[in-house]
């Protein structure tokens, strides 16, 4: 059976791994931790050991202490896209543990509206003559034509018609952005994507 584990077991795997010592650990040293670290009470402390031992991650060990037994399998649910994925292929960041495809994509995050940007790319454009939606990919182009026939459409939509994430769409729309081709409008409490010049 595959075991996958929530956040608050996985703080608690943390903290046991930090009051570990030669011969084992000590439940008072993981409340203690949980409840500095985490604001854990000791009541869930207790549950969720008791929930690690029934799987067999804490054992007892030879001296008759708790330990946790290193070669037990377990998965964590990303909570950005719902992957169970292993320890190992996990990056923890501000305490939350993320898939590394999760990790990468919130990295690759390009700023939609930044003046800097936009200097740079019209600067970048006058130097190779490229005009209106000479020098973008192939993706970029159409991504920009049906925002041009269709007057407009929001990120959700796009995304969905040309098969990206919603980040590699808006990341593609920051591109034209800078490019000066399109801006965002906003329509009641939804946001469009217009062309630059409507
Ligand atoms: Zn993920």
């Amino acid at each position: 059976m595959k075991l996958v584990l929530d956040e608050e077991e996985i703080w608690i795997i943390e903290c046991i791994k930090k009051a570990h010592v030669d011969c084992g650990f000590h439940i008072r040293d993981v409340i203690k931790k949980a409840k500095a670290e985490y604001g854990l009470c000791r009541s869930t402390v207790y549950e969720i050991v008791s929930y690690l031992e029934f799987h067999g991650l804490v054992k007892t060990n030879k001296s008759g202490n708790r330990e946790l037994d290193p070669d037990v399998l377990y998965f964590v649910m990303c909570p950005a896209c719902g992957k169970e994925i292993q320890e190992n292929e996990s990056v923890k960041e501000n305490g939350r543990i993320i898939c590394e495809d999760c990790y990468l994509e919130e990295h690759q995050k390009i700023k939609f509206a930044d003046p800097m940007a936009v200097r740079s790319m019209k600067l970048f454009r006058k130097q190779h003559g490229f005009k209106g939606t000479e020098g973008l990919t192939e993706l970029q182009k159409e991504i920009y034509n049906f925002i041009l026939e269709d007057g407009g459409a929001t990120p959700e939509k796009l995304s969905k018609l040309f098969g990206l994430t919603l980040q590699e769409t808006m990341n593609q729309l920051a591109i034209l952005r800078h490019c000066e081709l399109v801006k965002e409008r906003k329509l009641g409490d939804e946001m469009y994507i217009v062309s630059f010049d409507s």
